[in-house]
């Protein structure tokens, strides 16, 4: 065997072959080994019938409709990179379970019958291995692996995928435009393969290259990506997001033609100039601070690319002095609805709408209170501080003028560490709602939080006020105020300090 595959593999493999059928492992797990990187999953076709697969197989079942059948297998499938979710993780993804990974063995077929530019909804068994390949979509995907007649495992490449690897060139099977048009999935598949396989490191010319006529092919039909289920565009772009080439990859989505339908709010920031802050337009900054951003985190990433989104709509002024007042606000809606149009989890939203509502911090070392970043905290939870960070030092390594300080953000995190102890949420007040009950009479209901809110404020101001005597005291003559007194006096600290902020973001000319 020329390449090392896993026993549980080998075992399915074997099992077929010994009931006389043919079986390989196909596709990407073959263009892995040859690429000598770790496959995420394997893959085995085969001439048995599904009815068949699930009989030599007890601990298997239907995938999905088209009767791709999931071999259950101990637990072999490594999981360093963190941008894979083990399946054994997600219990969702694939029927997985913990302790066990699931090996797909697939009936060789052709795909036919494709409606709208998708997948097919039918597909026809076939007992030709040739075939099946030819269906597949790029000839470094189009290769199989395993025991020929004579029981030697060879590799099956009827497409040249083998030299095209080693050329590190991703071309169709077979005429592009026919098979980009069957399916526009591959439209994507083609630039997040380019973006994953390609080493940030190397020259261009030792570097992959979506072939040109292939190439050519995904901008001609690139329209046709609008009949894809945003869920299927989603779950592309987060691995192109969570590859090591994640600015590359939104470059190589906009000469593609493709990135007009996935996120198109970030075109607008092409050609769109900044101020005396910055060499880069919003476009090639939004780009930068994704690239530096330090975080592996999908959300992070997101909020990074998307930190300067509002830029375009709140843009005045021109050259030097140009003013992007309330982009941050701006940009957190938009950020939510992209996100939100895009189907990702409400957790990711959420985040990632936070990091950019909250990105513009002002921070300066000698201006800068405790006060102020105990309200920071507040604003943003404790457990995000790390993330928004993150996010910070991208748009500042991004910014394309030589002024990052990181002792201020080292600064920064030390002065987080400093007050993470004082009250920063309802929850470390030392009195409860109960207390307020209990002690003050106080009957339940909305008045009690209201009064919270106060106390909090009052306490992230003074850190010292935060003892059950004075709190209980300052609650007693609180309880005399009206909700609407009481909602003020929580809110005004908080607009206090936006005036002051804008304020100093004027004076400073602040417009990150
Ligand atoms: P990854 O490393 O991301 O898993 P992969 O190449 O294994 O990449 P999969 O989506 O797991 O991609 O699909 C397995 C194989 O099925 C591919 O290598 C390819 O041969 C075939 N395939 C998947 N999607 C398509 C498609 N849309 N059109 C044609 N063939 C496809
Ligand atoms: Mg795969």
């Amino acid at each position: 065997m020329k390449y090392s595959i896993p026993q549980p593999v080998v075992d399915i493999i074997e099992t077929l072959q010994k009931a006389s059928f043919e079986a390989f492992v196909v596709g990407g797990c073959v263009r892995d080994l040859i690429l000598e990187r770790e496959p995420k999953d394997w893959d085995i076709t085969t001439n048995a019938l599904p009815e068949k697969i699930i009989e030599l197989f007890p601990d298997s079942f239907y995938e999905n409709e088209f009767g791709t059948v999931g071999v259950k297998t101990p637990r072999f499938i490594e999981t360093t990179d963190p941008s894979h979710e083990h399946p054994s993780n997600n219990p969702k993804e694939k029927g997985s379970e913990a302790g066990r990974d699931i090996v797909e063995v697939t009936t060789y077929r052709t795909e036919s019958n494709y409606e709208d530019k998708r997948r097919p909804k039918e597909v026809t068994f076939t007992l030709s291995l040739e075939e099946d390949l030819a269906r597949r979509d790029f000839t470094m995907n189009a290769l199989a692996y395993g025991p020929r007649k004579n029981d030697e495992w060879e590799l099956v490449d009827l497409f040249s995928g083998e030299d095209d690897i080693q050329k590190k060139i991703i071309r169709t099977v077979g005429n592009p435009e026919e098979r980009f048009n069957e399916d526009a999935l591959r439209l994507m598949r083609a630039i997040r393969f380019w973006t994953e396989l390609r080493n940030p490191k190397a020259e261009p010319s030792n570097n992959w290259q979506i072939e040109d006529a292939s190439f050519q092919a995904i901008q001609k039909l690139s329209d046709n990506l609008s009949a894809i289920s945003q869920e299927r565009i989603r779950d592309e772009l987060t691995k192109i997001i969570l590859s090591k080439s994640p600015s590359e990859g939104i470059e190589m989505l906009r000469e593609a033609k493709l990135l007009r339908f996935i996120i198109p709010e970030l075109e607008v920031g092409i050609g769109v100039g900044q101020n005396l802050h910055h060499t880069y337009t919003v476009w090639e900054h939004n780009l930068r601070a994704l690239a530096t951003c330090p975080s592996k985190k999908l959300d992070v990433l997101l909020a990074a690319l998307l930190h300067d989104v509002g830029k375009p709509a709140t843009k005045r002024g021109n050259g030097y002095h140009s003013t992007f007042y309330n982009h941050d606000h701006v940009g957190a809606r938009m950020t939510e609805k992209i996100l939100t149009r895009l189907r990702f989890p409400k957790s990711v939203i959420q985040k990632a709408t936070l990091l950019v509502d909250n990105h513009l911090f002002y921070y300066n070392v000698d201006e800068v209170t405790e006060t102020s970043v105990r309200r920071l905290i507040k604003r943003v939870g404790l457990e995000n501080m790390a993330d928004l960070m993150a996010v910070r030092i991208g748009d500042r390594l991004g910014s394309g003028v030589p002024k990052a300080k990181p002792y201020k953000l080292r600064h920064l995190e030390y002065m987080i560490d400093k007050v993470s102890k004082d009250p920063v949420s309802v929850k470390m007040l030392a009195i409860k709602g109960t207390d307020l009950i209990e002690e003050l009479g106080i009957p339940a209901g909305p008045q009690i939080g209201a009064i919270l809110d106060v106390l909090l404020a009052e306490t992230i101001e003074d850190p010292l006020l935060n003892t059950k005597e004075s709190l209980l005291k300052r609650a007693s003559l609180l309880k005399e105020s009206p909700m609407e007194t009481l909602r003020e006096l929580a809110k005004e600290k908080i607009e206090e300090k936006r005036s002051e902020d804008n304020e100093q973001i004027k004076k400073k000319h602040w417009v990150e």
